[in-house]
């Protein structure tokens, strides 16, 4: 039998009739976007929602409308398009409904920025001028990141999308404010919140970014007012000092006892403030007695309300002093610190100062630092439906995936306050409520009023704040099918099957999402929440502007390959773990997308017009008995496979099934499959055989790549559509199903025996430094006479694939002279070397080799050795020396042991 060396050689009469069939080369920039086009224009994306099909839902968490494609929507995205995928091929009416956020401030600064750059801002243009001019720029640039998901395949249903400031969406964001107003559910009121002063606006507790910084704790001395004696407090924040209205101590802090009601005189000003007690006071703080400053903290607001303190503001929204700071007024805050510190001690009231580490918080969005302020907002009591939603996930409504996040979400819930809902700024749902200038009455509508109900005055003025971003998206899995009319789609899609969401926003939008949604449909919003994790750099640092470690997934798609890309991201979706995003394993991945379309061409050359009837996907095959021992085990392990891929796929283990694909279809269809088969492939002599062949074969790779189709949609359309008696698009095959009949371990475990003997057999001829053409013979012996006649039924698949002369397969035979020697699974394999290599030339050269690389490792060791060094080199580079020392000491071990081996073989 000839030898046949290369893997996917092929007969070259094929050649020609054959490329036209599938290119030469995968070209994946050619593939992706002609059969994106092809989906959509033949509705493949499309749910029915005719209640045909079970449903099956993904709400995509809205990008925002500013939004460009970064690598967390890349994972976030491709997760969800495999889900959706792979829903769809199963028999599921499966929705992925797509949309994008209004993303109120984010938006709002992308035009005020415009608008800077011409000369002009918001208030020179005026509320409507500005809104039109934002719907203008979201018209032109907004929504670029649905055409860069479109890039990345997304299977949405794009004939839904939906954009939070549409007329639907505002329709339910107004009905859910109008309702939530009529239970008492939504307030207005005094309340602290986090204000930014550049951005002139309330932000909510999440927007604000906490980070530990180097300050100051300055110790104050406030005179008692009658008498002698002072009490000392200590603030990193004197400025705030002007605001004071008591000094609050332990009640059961001894130090203070006599204290205890007595009056102080407030530094500078002088205003008499009392000493009360309350039992929020640490002892451990300071000096145990705390200033109490209700309209700039928010702990002191909170003991205010407690004592009925009023409240002074002394910083106004621009961050100045106020009237209210005396002689202060008109002052930065930041300046007034210094002022009043100078003043403080000339004073003699300072006294002392200690560095101190501030968890000072900014504005998420410009980093301003952000001022505590009290104000007039509208909120939403949560309190009922925070506890509503924690139900939800506590009796296993809503299951949190990986389960690790059900503490985090109890305790948010938990120790939740009230949201602020109003912003002070243009962009979004401006709230629906009006004041009667006539008699004060507040009135809120679904519709917008034309004259007051109580004392019919016509003169009424709207409510100028608009609602926070995230009460809109809060609405998004039933608002985005109709809410609050009863739609088919609302009946069929809510609750959704799943939310796949990064664990950033978990607060922000999906907790909320909870609390809404039981609240107005009476039923969860999803039935699971997968969070995945975050992708980081290779060295596993945040990816960020600043670090300019940031990747753009648009430059890997073109680099690579969509399919490569998105493989690799599922491959990297580790459940809790980081995704390390490594450019090296996308190149890995998109050598596996060259394999497959290699193999796939070969297949295609050796089916030469076998087309199988019924179609691929439904035909069965013959029962197995009358399959060869290498196609019953290959069927064996697809099913093996196919079971394992679903499992994960609905365990959300995107990794373990990404796993399970690479290694059946590189290791085991590509590297022993089509090689075993090749001789029954190539003989076309025995054309029943042949044909049989053939059939098992168009067999599995159909379902490989039905299986790789969710993960990989371009290539294996790109296959599929060229897959003899392959009919449709591969987006609407069916999912592959197990089926049990296949399962044969007695044809696994022979095959196993088998790849491992020709493993040895190459693993020999490796380490012997065999040359490639030399044909050996081979001796193998076995204790047992069951894996002997097995072996003797593969003694030509061992033969072509081990590259042996002569086999020899007798239980009986010794061992011959000068042989190299392995054993697998009690099958003992011998190689007579005697005339295949010259082992005095070998010896020669492996002693060469040997004494080179005993100087290297001397030499590595001195190094090593060497405490100047090790004291002065750097950790990574003394690591780096350390393993290559390890790396040279083993391949030190091996040679010597192969020179072992040689001097044995020499007697
Ligand atoms: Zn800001
Ligand atoms: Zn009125």
């Amino acid at each position: 039998m000839r030898l046949r060396s290369s893997t996917l050689a092929a007969p070259s009469r094929l050649e020609t009739h054959m490329t036209e069939i599938l290119e030469k080369v995968y070209d994946p920039q050619r593939i992706e976007a002609k059969w994106y086009r092809s989906w959509e224009e033949l509705g493949l994306f499309h749910a029915r929602a005719n209640g045909a099909k079970p449903a099956y839902c993904i709400v995509i968490p809205p990008p925002n409308v500013t939004g460009s494609l970064h690598m967390g929507h890349a994972l976030n995205n491709t997760l969800q398009d495999i889900l959706i995928r792979f829903k769809r091929m199963d028999g599921f009416d499966a929705l992925w409904m797509p949309g994008t956020d209004h993303a109120g401030i984010a938006t709002q600064n992308v035009v005020e920025r415009q608008l800077a750059a011409e000369g002009a801002d918001r208030h020179t243009l005026g509320r409507e001028a500005f809104i039109e001019r934002v719907w203008q720029w979201k018209a032109a640039s907004g929504g670029h990141i649905i055409t860069q998901l479109k890039r990345l395949g997304c299977s949405c249903d794009w004939s839904r999308e939906r954009f939070t400031l549409d007329e639907g969406l505002s329709r339910a964001v107004r009905e859910v404010f109008v309702r939530l107003y009529e239970e008492g559910l939504i307030y207005k009121g005094d309340y602290i919140i986090n204000w930014c002063p550049r951005c002139q606006t309330a932000l909510a507790d999440l927007e604000v970014e906490h980070e530990p910084t180097d300050g100051h704790l300055y110790h104050i001395k406030y005179p008692l007012a009658d008498g002698d004696g002072a009490v000392t407090v200590a603030t990193t924040r004197p400025e705030t000092l002007l605001g004071d209205t008591a000094v609050a101590v332990n009640p059961a802090d001894q130090r203070y006892r006599k204290y205890h009601g007595a009056t102080l005189r407030l530094p500078v000003l002088g205003r008499p403030i009392p000493v009360i007690t309350d039992p929020y006071v640490s002892l451990e703080f300071g000096t145990g007695a705390l200033k109490i400053t209700p309209a700039h903290d928010f702990n002191d607001f909170e003991v205010a309300r407690r004592h009925n303190l009023p409240a002074v503001k002394v910083i106004d929204e621009a961050g100045l002093m106020t009237a209210e700071a005396g002689k202060y007024q008109g002052m930065d805050r930041f300046a007034c610190r210094a002022q009043i510190l100078k003043d403080l001690k000339n004073d003699g009231l300072l006294v002392k100062v200690e560095p101190y580490t501030v968890p000072v918080g900014r504005c998420y969005r410009c980093k301003t630092v952000v001022e505590p302020l009290i104000s007039q907002q509208w909120f939403v009591a949560v309190k009922t439906l925070a506890a509503a939603a924690a139900a939800a996930v506590e009796d296993g409504r809503t299951r949190l995936i990986p389960p690790n996040w059900d503490k985090s979400y109890y305790d948010w819930m938990s120790n939740i306050r009230d949201w602020c809902i109003s912003r002070q700024i243009w962009w979004g749902h401006r709230i629906p409520a009006w004041t009667c200038t006539a008699c004060g009455r507040v009135i809120v509508s679904r519709e917008d009023p034309a004259a007051c109900p109580l004392c019919e005055g016509v003169d009424l003025v709207q409510e100028t704040d608009v609602l926070d971003t995230w009460f809109s998206s809060a609405l998004w899995p039933f608002s985005t099918q109709g809410w609050p009319t009863e739609t088919p789609e609302l009946k069929l899609f809510y609750p959704t099957s799943v939310l796949v969401t990064a664990f950033d926003i978990l607060f922000f939008w999906v907790a909320r999402m909870m609390m809404m949604g039981i609240h107005f449909m009476g039923q969860v919003p999803f039935r699971e929440v997968y969070i995945h994790a975050l992708v980081r750099d290779p060295e596993g640092q945040k990816m960020s502007k600043s670090k300019g470690n940031v990747i753009d997934p648009l430059d890997l798609m073109d680099k690579y390959g969509t399919d490569a890309f998105r493989f690799s991201l599922a491959a990297f979706a580790a459940m809790g773990r980081d995704v390390r995003l490594s450019e090296e394993r996308i190149a890995g991945y998109r050598n596996f997308a060259n394999k497959i379309w290699n193999a796939c061409r070969f297949t295609f050359m050796n089916l030469e017009g076998f087309v199988p009837e019924p179609p691929v996907a439904e035909a069965d095959l013959d029962p197995y008995e009358k399959l060869t021992t290498v196609e019953a085990w290959i069927m064996s392990r697809l099913q093996q496979v196919i079971r394992e891929i679903r499992k994960s796929l609905d365990s959300y283990d995107f990794d373990q099934a990404a796993n399970v694909l690479y290694q059946f279809i590189w290791h085991e269809f590509c590297d022993w499959y089509l090689e075993l088969i090749k001789p029954q492939l190539y003989n076309k002599e025995d054309v029943a055989a042949r044909r049989h062949c053939q059939s098992v074969l168009l067999r599995v790779l159909s379902a490989i790549l039905r299986l790789l189709h969710p993960f990989t949609p371009f290539i294996t359309e790109e296959i599929w559509q060229k897959l003899p008696g392959a009919q449709g698009s591969i987006m609407v095959a069916p999912y592959p199903q197990p089926d049990p009949k296949y399962s044969n371990p007695a044809a696994e475990a022979e095959m196993n025996l088998v790849m491992g003997i020709i493993t040895a057999i190459r693993n020999i001829r490796g380490e012997m430094n065999v040359p490639p053409g030399a044909l050996v013979e081979v001796f193998l012996a076995s204790p047992e006479a069951g894996a002997v006649e097995a072996l003797n039924r593969h003694q030509q698949s061992i033969k072509i694939l081990g590259r042996i002369q002569e086999l020899h397969c007798n239980a009986a035979s010794g061992p011959p002279a000068a042989a190299a020697k392995a054993v697998v699974d009690q099958v003992e394999i011998f190689m007579p070397l005697t005339g295949i290599i010259d082992f005095k030339e070998e010896a020669r050269r492996l002693d060469r080799e040997l004494e080179k690389l005993g100087k290297e490792v001397n030499q590595a060791q001195r190094k090593m050795s060497n405490e100047d060094f090790l004291a002065k080199a750097p950790a990574e580079v003394v690591q780096k020396e350390q393993a290559k020392l390890q790396a040279q000491t083993e391949k030190l071990h091996k040679l010597k042991t192969h020179r072992e081996r040689i001097k044995e073989l020499m007697g």
